[in-house]
């Protein structure tokens, strides 16, 4: 327990120091997120198409509200980084469904009796988003600074699975879980490439489509079940396009593909 407090300071300092940054040098971030933006803009119009409306969710309760609407088996739940912490470490390994929304709530007022004004502060701005599906999958993801609409790292778990080491940049015991989030790093990365602020929505969209995850057959093979030859392991479909995202309306555009038969894992 204790080094877990003291790797969340080391994050408090870490992100102290990087709003410094950002104050004094702006250029550098505008570097990274701007390098794709304009080819992707120009490439797709699928909402023109559609007659949709322009998918433009830039807060927290914009983007959980449109959530709910889209995909409703979805449970999206936030939470201060001690908040989170104290969750992970309290979720039953045995995977029994307790309400995530209660357990933080009453693990949240429990510890800012003991806390100073500060730390309230930090604990109390959203910096964890959940999103659980019973028997499918438990998602973490973390924003940066907290209270924003930044996600900046993401992880899957099994929700049979509980601990410390529940968090958005750990990994998952199990395989299934390991390769979806190497696959969701790669995905973050697209999203945030756009500079648009919209990585969030578009992340937590694309992290819903795996509600399907053990029932959605490989749109290249036709099969749900394949054999992995980088892990020899007999696999479902770990893969979800990412591609048309940014801009879709519903999560159709997210076809589900085995690592092998995947069109970006050449
Ligand atoms: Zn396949």
């Amino acid at each position: 327990m204790s080094s877990d407090v003291t790797l969340d300071d080391c994050r408090l300092a870490l992100k102290a120091f990087t709003d410094q940054k950002r104050r004094f040098f702006p250029h550098i971030d505008d570097g990274l997120k701007k390098p794709r933006s304009k080819k992707h803009r120009a490439s797709h119009s699928l909402l023109e198409h559609g007659g949709e409306e322009p998918v433009n969710y830039k807060t927290l309760p914009d983007i959980q509200s449109r959530l709910e609407k889209l995909v409703p088996n979805v449970k999206v739940s936030t939470y201060g980084r001690l908040s989170w912490l104290k969750r992970a470490n309290s979720l039953p390994v045995s995977g029994s469904d307790d309400d995530p929304a209660e357990a933080s709530k009453l693990v949240f007022q429990s510890s800012s009796k003991m806390r100073s004004g500060l730390e309230d502060e930090v604990a109390d701005k959203v910096a964890v988003i959940e999103l659980y599906v019973p028997s499918v999958f438990r998602a973490v993801v973390s924003l940066n600074p907290a209270g924003s609409v930044d996600p900046d790292s993401v992880a899957f778990f099994s929700p049979d699975e509980g601990g410390s080491y529940l968090h958005s940049r750990g990994f998952s015991a199990h395989h299934v879980y390991k390769h979806i989030t190497e696959h969701a790093s790669t995905v973050l990365q697209y999203f945030l490439g756009f500079g648009t602020g919209t990585a969030l929505y578009s992340l937590l969209l694309w992290i819903c489509s795996f509600e399907s995850l053990f029932s959605k057959p490989c749109c290249k093979c036709g099969r749900l079940l394949a054999m992995d030859k980088k892990s020899a392991l007999i696999l479902p479909p770990l893969h979800r396009a990412y591609q048309e995202l940014p801009l879709a309306a519903n999560l159709d555009v997210c076809e589900a593909y085995h690592g092998g038969c995947s069109p970006d894992d050449s």
